[in-house]
């Protein structure tokens, strides 16, 4: 059996918010704030690196419509869409998380930093130190054709085969 925590709590499917093929999201059992929601994928990862292109897109779209369901129906006044990448970024368990955390003016939660002064020369150095493998971040894995459509071919092939027999069979 698995030994990710995260991966329980979804088998558990306690405080399920809503579960698709790809990615599940309920409420964290240890809440930064009321309402504290995480999005995940089904499949483990332990870092966004790992999660297949196919799949960010409903992790994203279902954080984001959790997001204004906070907003409905606990009345916040604001949501942190938050991604903890690794432990030096505060990253906590082994599986990918997408967090929705609901605000209230003055909660006492501590998201914020101090923004530097940019260095125009130094910011030209990064761009260039990035450039190169930012070349190909256009190109998008695609989902592997699902088996379901296998069966289905194979459902329509006997169904073709039977028909066969059957116009065969007339006189
Ligand atoms: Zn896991």
């Amino acid at each position: 059996m698995t030994e990710c925590e995260v991966c329980k709590w979804m088998e558990n499917k306690k405080n399920v918010l809503f579960e698709g093929d790809k990615v599940i999201a309920l409420l964290h059992p240890k809440p930064a704030s009321i309402g504290h929601i995480i999005v995940l994928p089904k499949k483990h990862a332990t870092i966004i690196e790992e999660v297949p292109d196919y799949v960010l897109p409903e992790l994203f779209s279902v954080a984001n419509k959790l997001s204004l369901t906070v907003f409905e129906s606990l009345g916040v006044h604001g949501t942190n869409l938050l991604i903890q990448n690794g432990i030096p970024a505060g990253q906590k368990h082994t599986h990918m998380m997408l967090h929705v955390i609901p605000r209230q003016q003055n909660d006492g939660l501590n998201l914020m930093w101090q923004p530097k002064q940019g260095d125009d020369e130094q910011l030209t150095k990064i761009a260039l130190q990035l450039e190169e493998n930012s070349k190909r971040i256009g190109i998008f894995e695609e989902e592997p054709s699902a088996p379901k459509e296998v069966k289905a071919t194979e459902e329509l092939s006997e169904e073709d085969a039977y028909l066969k027999k059957a116009l065969r069979r007339r006189p």
